[in-house]
């Protein structure tokens, strides 16, 4: 929309009166605006001529636009700029063209948000960010903290947020009196009807800028790279997601700040399994071990513990350490640890161990008769 010429889009010559184009835009608006002129083209072609006025309305940008172009305008001025201040608005509403009730405003002023039958509105926030990080089971059994780097769109140094050049200040916007909202009458086939909606000339901000900031162009906010520290409370869990109020996009001019939010994904650990506070690994004991009961040590994430094993445990007996788990979020309880005992078999004998162990079967009751003394072993936990 900035590349074709702007006397061309309204038919006017390069040195036409204000007069002249204020008439050719008022013809070109009755013909192409939306609600007269349903065509596809109409309302790209609308936006067109809107723009092109709005620009050649106004002196400076006039002027502006006589030495570098469209593109020029569109790097000097925001959208919102090309449009604060002129008296398009007033204009159409003087030809009875409607401002409401489609989102070609909100598009004229860059587009953000605001669609709807409601018309265009303006962004009462900024916009929230996402980004992620990962940390070990061990840093969300205890908590941690780290430092988050990522891109945000912040206040400009330069204006303050104001949007206005240094030494200059906003002034109040005289569409709506600074109230951020003007009233539409409407006159239909059902009667008259007054709608109340965010004034299209500031946007709701209730006041409009002369001088943009040449560093933000207006906008009150600037693109910067931010570091910060986040706590990471004990007890997260994968997936979870850290909301840190304020630290998100800066509003525009002066609007609240959106929020960061930080994706917590967690490792996984090569040892224990996590299910809510609770662990569980699994620790692998011989043969002769589950008969003869001994200790053995097993890791934990405060380092190893030791772990007594009866005689005669089975295979997969699972013991419970309490309080050796994960705080639970938010609590001051912690979860158990669930040692999973597996005997493991040897893949590989020498000729002795095979002839003890042939030895010993011959001394060791049938197989279906072993089943009987599960009984003794009842009262361990097992699955
Ligand atoms: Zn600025
Ligand atoms: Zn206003």
């Amino acid at each position: 929309m900035a590349a074709k010429d702007y006397y061309e889009v309204l038919g006017v010559s390069r040195d036409a009166s204000p007069e002249e184009i204020k008439r050719a835009y008022r013809k070109l608006a009755l013909k192409y605006h939306p609600d007269r002129n349903k065509s596809k083209e109409a309302e790209e072609r609308f936006k067109e001529i809107s723009e092109a006025y709005a620009v050649l309305s106004d002196p400076e940008k006039r002027a502006h636009y006589d030495r570098f172009g469209a593109a020029g305008v569109h790097e000097r001025y925001t959208q919102q700029d090309i449009f604060s201040g002129s008296d398009l608005f007033d204009l159409l509403r003087n030809l009875g063209l409607n401002l409401d009730g489609f989102d070609l405003f909100s598009d004229l002023f860059g587009g953000f948000g605001g669609r709807g039958p409601q018309g265009p509105q303006r962004p009462q926030r900024g916009a929230d960010i996402l980004t992620e990080t990962t940390i070990s089971l061990e840093e969300a059994a205890f908590g941690t903290e780290r430092e988050i780097t990522f891109s945000k769109t912040d206040t400009c140094d330069t204006c303050g947020g104001s949007g206005a050049a240094p030494g200059t200040s906003p002034r109040m916007c005289d569409a709506c009196g600074g109230r951020g909202q003007v009233s539409t009458h409407r006159q239909t086939p059902f009667g008259s009807f007054v709608s109340v909606t965010t004034c299209p000339r500031c946007r709701g901000a209730g006041s409009v800028i002369d001088t943009p900031c040449p560093e933000c162009r207006g906008t009150g906010r600037r693109g910067k790279r931010k570091t910060i520290s986040v706590k990471i409370p004990r007890g997260i869990e994968d997936g979870m997601k850290i909301r840190i109020p304020g630290e998100g996009s800066a509003g525009e001019r002066g609007t609240p700040s959106g929020d960061l939010f930080v994706l917590v994904h967690v490792r996984p650990h090569e040892r224990f399994r996590r299910e809510g506070a609770d662990l569980h690994c699994d620790v692998p004991i011989t043969f002769p071990q589950a008969c003869l009961g001994t200790r053995i040590e097993v890791p934990t994430l405060d380092g190893t513990a030791t772990l007594r094993i009866p005689p005669g445990t089975q295979s997969h007996t699972v013991f419970t350490l309490k309080g050796k788990g994960i705080y639970s979020l938010g609590g001051s309880q912690r979860g158990d640890l669930h040692v999973r005992v597996v005997v493991s078999v040897p893949r590989k004998l020498t000729d002795e161990q095979r002839e003890l162990i042939e030895r010993l079967d011959a001394l060791l009751p049938p197989s279906t008769e072993r089943r009987k003394d599960k009984g003794l072993f009842g009262r361990i936990r097992s699955r």
